[in-house]
């Protein structure tokens, strides 16, 4: 029986339709192949929607989102929007959707495709190899935690603060998302904190290792957040599925991408408790070569995979769709941002035509 999937297409700005163009063309064919129907509704954000009707994240958009059953989003921003007060700018549009969906986890995969090790700049035999999980807790920790502000002092100095905070319920909500995702993956995952200086931390050291019982086919270590980020980059193929808070995670999860050297490949998902998540390229909107056929749309595809595995729980759709990533490459086609000598450069939509062949021989 054909199922049927609805999903909300959020383009966004600069490069976004470009590459979100290249996604839908991708989904319709892999659906076709497995019996998928997507019904896509295209819904504004960012500076196409500040541009159409003054706000970053129109009610319109959120209802759409919460309506369906994944949101795809390309990327949002540009010049033009740049001078707006904080609250109307596009960005504002991105921090609404992921609070009015409650996307508490952030799914940050950093794989080193054998095709594009060149482009790490790690040795080849540290980073060959590479495939990881991090799992970031999205909307708790120190950049929500009150009291926060900068306040004056009796003497009239000023203090800034901001309080890191977690309660039990929170991590141990994370802590499910990272033992799911470590089953689906290689079954290893390091919990990082700074539990030898934090009381936070150490609570959430004590509410991750006693969630661990209920895994025990997970294999569950734990690392002072200092030690991770060394570990990252002297002996990166130690790590599986990686789980920590918001500032933590916002850090390593960059650090652990950039082991693979090209922001135009790398996809991510923010999941809530129920409902609609949201899945989209690592990268922004590249205003500087937008509409010019230069985009990578390979992220943007990337992120519709993880759409099939983590939303629709659609394994072998997804491994199609990353067998035609890695197909092209494969047959040498690469955009700008990964070109290296002896390839074969092409623009954004060349490099759609060459995924729809890949996908007609896998
Ligand atoms: P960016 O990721 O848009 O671009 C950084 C560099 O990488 C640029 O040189 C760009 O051309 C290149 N690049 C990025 N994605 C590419 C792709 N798919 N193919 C080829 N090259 C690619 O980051 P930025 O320049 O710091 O930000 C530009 C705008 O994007 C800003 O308005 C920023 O706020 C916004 N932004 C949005 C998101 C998001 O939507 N999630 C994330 C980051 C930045």
């Amino acid at each position: 029986m054909t199922k049927n999937y609805r999903v909300t297409l959020l383009p966004g700005d600069g490069i976004g339709p470009e590459i979100m163009a290249v996604a839908v063309d991708v989904l319709n064919i892999v659906g076709k192949k497995f019996d998928i129907n997507f019904e896509f509704q295209e819904a504004l954000i960012g500076g196409a929607a500040i541009d159409a009707t003054g706000e970053p994240l129109p009610s319109a958009t959120l209802d759409t989102c919460r309506n369906s059953d994944a949101v795809l989003l390309a990327a949002i921003g540009g010049y033009k929007w740049d001078s707006l007060p904080n609250h109307q700018r596009p960005e504002a549009g991105l921090l609404g959707l992921r609070a009015g969906l409650g996307l508490f986890a952030n799914l940050r995969p950093a794989q080193i495709l054998p095709q594009l090790i060149d482009a790490s700049t790690l040795k080849k035999e540290v980073v060959e190899g590479v495939d990881i999980m991090v799992v970031r807790e999205l909307t708790g920790g120190i950049y929500f935690g009150k009291p926060r502000g900068i306040f004056e002092t009796e003497t009239g100095e000023r203090r800034g603060v901001n309080t890191m905070v977690y309660s039990e319920s929170e991590i141990e909500r994370i802590g499910r998302v990272a033992f799911e995702a470590a089953r689906k993956r290689r079954g290893k995952l390091c919990s990082v904190d700074k539990s030898n200086v934090l009381d936070v931390s150490q609570l959430w050291r004590e509410c991750i290792t006693k969630l661990g019982k209920e895994y025990p086919d997970v294999e569950l270590t734990h690392l002072y957040v200092d030690n991770a980020a060394m570990q990252l980059l002297r002996a990166p193929k130690q790590f599986d599925t990686i789980v920590t808070g918001n500032l933590f995670g916002d850090i390593l999860s960059d650090a652990a991408a950039m082991l693979t050297g090209s922001i135009g490949m790398l996809p991510s998902a923010s999941l809530g408790a129920t409902g609609a998540g949201v899945f989209e390229p690592v990268h922004g909107s590249a205003p500087d070569i937008a509409g010019q056929d230069k985009a990578n749309p390979l992220a943007q595809v990337l992120s519709a995979a993880m759409m099939l595995r983590y939303a629709f729980n659609e394994k072998a759709a997804a491994d199609c769709l990353e067998n035609a990533v890695l197909d092209v490459l494969q047959r040498g086609y690469r955009t700008g941002d990964i070109m290296s000598p002896g390839m074969d450069l092409v623009g954004c939509r060349a490099m759609s035509a060459a995924l729809i062949n890949s996908l007609g021989g896998i």
